[in-house]
């Protein structure tokens, strides 16, 4: 099979990251008999250098032609970086939400996976993380409360300001079906976040994820208060499979799941629209602390390149083997300088990719 991706390499570590996933992939390719044709993109500072724009019309066309997009981050310091003299739409960052919003990339996807090997870094307690957890947050990315009308205004002599939390039945039912596909492939399990005792938008929500779990009578469907989910999610984070839930709940409750897997250098994530097409990218930013110096973790990226061949190409098993390829380096005692530990080996970042090729 001849994969089409494009590949926006970007600022920062970027490139360094973006490098070993790619070298992962050539090295899956030969492997299973794929073979991968990369279209470099310039997005984010990078395009800025090159265009004066952090986003051009020709790199959204590009992007368009290709099946994904394999990203690594954008962005600078922004004390030091040129870039953040400029005006606000004209920065790195304003490139990204150009793309997603071009792309209608409404499901984010987030895992939030705790090895084994890695449970030192958890900051919950042993008893609760014992043979580690592997959840998905499954977060609805275009709509509610953060794509709803604002205003500020002076309301009788008191200044008032409004956000509106809007969510149609077609924006709820897409995102459900993706969770709802996804947990198919995983754990058949779907946790509903929502807070239904108190908002609209919520038992609409609560509704049409209903009527879509009655096309998947294979997967468990649990709804459960987002207040609750905060709680359980240190309390028994093993009971998650599928987290669905809109934009803000997603974006609050992913950012806990994150943080007790310990290591922002592990996690991957990916945004999908409603065809097969995805933007996969790591969850941390472009590092310029560490930038350069060949030490970042490329295994988010890496492991978001195993999520861009489950969901947009359907390689299931060249995903498993990206995934098992990463935790036997991790059982082998291998680490890079943000997950390292005593008694470990601490390798670079084009070692830790050559390790994980030789395991694939
Ligand atoms: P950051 O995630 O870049 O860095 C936070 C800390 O985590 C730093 O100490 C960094 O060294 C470390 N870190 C991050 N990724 C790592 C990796 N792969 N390996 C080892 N250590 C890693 O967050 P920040 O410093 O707040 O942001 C830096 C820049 O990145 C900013 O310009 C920000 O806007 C941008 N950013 C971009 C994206 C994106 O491209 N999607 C996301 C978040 C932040």
């Amino acid at each position: 099979m001849q994969l089409n991706i494009g590949v926006i390499k970007g600022d920062g570590i970027g490139p360094e990251i973006v490098t070993e996933a790619m070298k992962v992939l050539d090295r899956v390719g030969e492997v299973y008999g794929h073979s991968c044709e990369f279209t470099q993109l310039l997005m984010g500072g990078a395009s800025i250098d090159v265009n004066g724009i952090p986003l051009t019309d020709e790199t959204i066309k590009a992007a368009k032609a290709c099946e994904a997009v394999l990203m690594g981050s954008i962005g600078g310091d922004a004390s030091t970086s040129p870039w953040y003299q400029l005006e606000p739409s004209k920065r790195p960052e304003a490139g990204l939400l150009k793309i997603r919003k071009e792309l209608n990339l409404f499901a984010n996807l987030r895992p939030a996976v705790l090895y084994d090997e890695l449970k030192g870094a958890c900051p919950l307690k042993e008893e609760i993380t014992a043979g580690g957890f592997d959840m998905m947050i499954m977060r609805e990315l275009t709509g509610g409360l953060y794509f709803g009308e604002r205003s500020t205004e002076e309301i009788g002599g008191v200044m008032t300001a409004k956000d509106s939390l809007t969510y149609n039945e077609v924006e709820i039912r897409r995102i459900a079906k993706r969770g709802f596909d996804i947990a198919m492939k995983r754990r058949k399990k779907v946790t509903s976040v929502d807070k239904a005792n108190v908002l609209d938008s919520s038992r609409l929500w609560r509704k049409v994820v209903a009527e879509v779990a009655q096309d998947y009578p294979e997967v468990t469907l649990e709804n459960m208060l987002v207040d609750n989910c905060a709680m359980q999610l240190v309390k028994d984070p093993k009971q998650f499979d599928v987290i669905l839930t809109e934009n803000m709940f997603g974006d609050i409750l992913s950012d806990e799941a994150s943080m007790v897997t310990g290591s922002i250098g592990m996690l991957a994530s990916a945004s999908l629209n409603e065809t097969k097409f995805g933007l996969y990218e790591p969850s941390g930013g472009s590092a310029p602390d560490i930038a350069g110096q060949g030490i970042a973790n490329p295994i988010a990226t890496i492991l978001s390149a195993a999520m861009m061949l489950r969901f947009s190409f359907d390689l299931d098993k060249e995903a498993d083997a990206i995934e098992h390829a990463v935790g036997r380096v991790l059982s082998d005692g291998y680490r890079t300088g943000d997950i390292m530990s005593e008694g470990k080996k601490k390798v670079g970042t084009v070692q830790m990719g050559d390790l994980i090729c030789e395991r694939i």
